[in-house]
This record gives structure tokens, sequence and C-alpha cells, in this order.
């Protein structure tokens, strides 16, 4: 298997494995509890949380687990209704914004969803225009799922922070977190969403980063877990196997970085070497490194897909199958694509543990979808 959907999910890192072994073998008690047993355990989840906090300059009471980056999404737009009336969105953020803001906005909630550039940017100019002096809790994503657009969130921030200071805001980080340095004080953010599958720990669990003094409502109600605020028995095996694949990939950062950027670099010339043309949608000078949504001349993006997995090649599209129409890309849409285009496009995500013998692979399989395509074309 050739594995180019990291933006998707990641393979877990040897650190991440290891500790949920050891932990699920060896300290699976409840933190709840009041003897040994469970005190360790809790011992394990608050140093989790110590690990966590330290990557990301926040302090540890400010680190709430959650189950996934959907989960911790919601959480932040279920306070449409409670301190703050009124949303500031972007037609760009993933379905776990976007849905749950638009049955705000069902409900009688006023919310914006701001518009994009064609590189998925969004500027300034339009988060100022939404606001109104009204206290707003205003959601956008750090860096982006299918273009891999990173946003100037500090600023955006600042602009919200500046228009009422009862304002928050919060930004999805799903992408960002454990990819690039990220500090929650310099960012300026409220709140933040990240999640472990996506840095190369388990699937089922993530975090929500919530501002001292923020006072969000609890989501889930119960046996007072996480403060009072998300209530539920703790996995502590897995929280603990996310902080040490968090730590990991901060550790590495920049050796990692440095090779998605080599085998970015070194697929994109090895297609031109084999003279498939193609653009890069949202090329522009914040593109993360390794997300890569590519148009290719005259190919059907799903064609691709399919083709690309009869030889157990995984890559995505932004249309999921079926109809067309009804399910292209809501990104490469606000981006102001063609449908040929976006029907053309593929993401193909690089991660941490791809190699050059992946991208020969890829590309050879690549070029013969254009064979093939050239010769039908006849
Ligand atoms: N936000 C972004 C930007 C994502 O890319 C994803 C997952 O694809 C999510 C949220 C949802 O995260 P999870 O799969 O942990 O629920």
């Amino acid at each position: 298997m050739v594995y180019f959907d990291n933006a998707a999910t990641t393979a877990m890192s040897e650190v991440a494995l290891d500790a949920l072994m050891e932990i699920s073998s060896n300290q699976y008690g409840n933190p709840s509890s009041i003897y040994g047993f469970g005190k360790r355990a809790k011992e394990i989840l608050e140093k989790s949380r110590r690990i966590i906090a330290g990557c990301i300059g926040a302090d540890p009471e400010e680190i709430y687990f959650t189950s996934c980056g959907t989960e911790s999404d919601n959480w932040v737009m279920n306070q449409i209704g409670s301190a703050w009336n009124s949303g500031v969105t972007t037609m760009i953020e993933h379905h776990a914004i976007l849905y749950p803001a638009k049955k705000k906005a069902a409900e009688g909630y006023n919310i914006d969803f701001l518009p994009v550039d064609e590189y998925g940017m969004v500027k300034e100019g339009a988060i100022q225009k939404t606001l109104t002096g009204e206290p707003k809790l205003v959601s956008v994503m750090l860096q982006n799922n299918e273009v891999g657009t990173i946003q100037h969130i500090q600023n955006l921030a600042k602009i919200v922070h500046k228009d009422n200071e009862k304002s928050v805001f919060h930004t999805d980080a799903v992408q960002a977190v454990g990819h690039i340095p990220i500090d929650v004080k310099t960012l300026g953010v409220d709140m933040l969403s990240a999640s472990a599958h996506k840095f190369n720990g388990p699937k089922g669990i993530g975090f929500l980063y919530i501002r001292k003094g923020c006072n969000l409502q609890a989501f889930i109600l119960g046996g007072g877990q996480e403060s009072k605020m998300r209530s539920g028995t703790e996995s502590v095996a897995s929280i603990y196997s996310m902080a040490k694949a968090l730590e990991d990939n901060t550790t590495n950062m920049s050796t990692i970085h440095a090779n998605v950027l080599l085998m970015e670099k070194y697929l994109l010339e090895s297609l031109k070497r084999e003279d498939i043309q193609f653009e890069i949608n949202g090329a522009g000078d914040n593109r993360a490194a390794g997300i890569l949504n590519i148009a290719f001349d005259n190919f059907d993006g799903e064609g691709l897909l399919n083709m690309l997995d009869m030889h157990d090649i995984c890559i995505s599209v932004g249309s999921a199958c079926n109809s067309k129409s009804q399910n292209r890309s809501h990104v490469l849409q606000a981006m102001g694509l063609s449908d040929s285009r976006i029907d053309s496009s593929v993401r193909i995500s690089i991660g941490r543990y791809n190699t050059e013998k992946d991208i020969d692979i890829l590309v050879k399989w690549i070029k013969k979808y254009r064979d093939i395509t050239m010769i039908a074309d006849l």
C-alpha cells in the first residue's frame, strides 16, 4: 500500500503506539477512582495534559480532552446562543464547523460565512465588515484540509478582539497542530481544536484549548470529568498516546517538515519530467507543506483515484462519488474554481513517512492514467 492521504489521517508513530499499548496493558485504572491504581492513571492523565499544553504554549488547565476534532468544533459552535448570540465563520471550514454553524443560522442566529480569495485566504476587510460592536463568536480555521491554505489568524483575532473585548476567537487547528509551530498566546486565540489522528496519534481522541477566563458552557454532563466541562471516563491510554505523538512530532518538527518539503518538490519535479500537465489549486504563499490539491489537464479526478486504488495507492478527491454536482468541494467552489477544474482535481497529501520510492510508484501510475486518457481521446 502506498499512502498519500495524510490530511485524512496519519499512520501512528512508534512512540504513540508504544504509549497506547503500555497504558492499555498496565495502567487501565479509572482516573476518578480514589485508590492507588486509579490515582496512577490520573497522574498519567495530568502528565499528558502538561505535555500537550507545553507543545502549544498553553497552561495545562486550559486543555480539555475530547473524542475528536469534530467534537471540539461542535462544542465551540454550540456556544452560540449562550454568551454569544451571533457568529462569524468562513465558507471553507470543515463540516465539523460548517454544519453546526448552519444549524445555528437555521435556528435564527445571525451567522456570517466569510468568502475567500482564489488562494483560499480570508481577507481582513471581509471579517471587519461583519463586526458590529456586538460580542461575537468567530471561528476561522488555521490550515485548510483540502488546499492547505494557512490563514493569518493572529491578525484576524486582533481585529475581532479590538471590535469587542467580549468577542471570542476560535481556530480549528486540526490540520496544523503537530505540523507547524503553534503558540496559542502568540496567535491570540481563545479556543483551538486539535485531533490526534492527524499528527500520528490514535483515532478517537482530541482536545480543545480554552483560554482561562473564556467561559464556555459544559458540553457533556455526567460524572464531572474535565473540570465538569466534558464528562465521561477519560481514555487515558489514547490521551497519553496523543501526548507522546504530539511531543514526538513537535520535537522532530523541523526534520519532518524538511522531508515533507523535499518529497513535495520531488513529486512536482517528477510530474514535470513526465510531461504531465497540472496546476496547483490555491498555490499561494501561505500553503502548508505536503497538502497538494492538483488539477490535472483532461483528467477525471475520481477516475484517477479509482485507478490508483486498484494499485493500492491512496489519494483523495474533493467531490465524493455518486452525484458530482451536489458533492463538489465547497472549498474549491468558494475559491471560484470552475466545475470542470474541480472535477479534474485530486488531493495528494504527503506525510512524515513518505519516501521517494512511494512517489515513483505514484507518478508511474499517474503517467499510465494520462497515457490511457490520451488514447481514449484519439
Ligand atoms: N477539522 C479539520 C480541518 C479536519 O481536517 C478534520 C478532519 O478531517 C476535522 C476537523 C475533524 O476531525 P476528526 O476526524 O478528529 O473528527
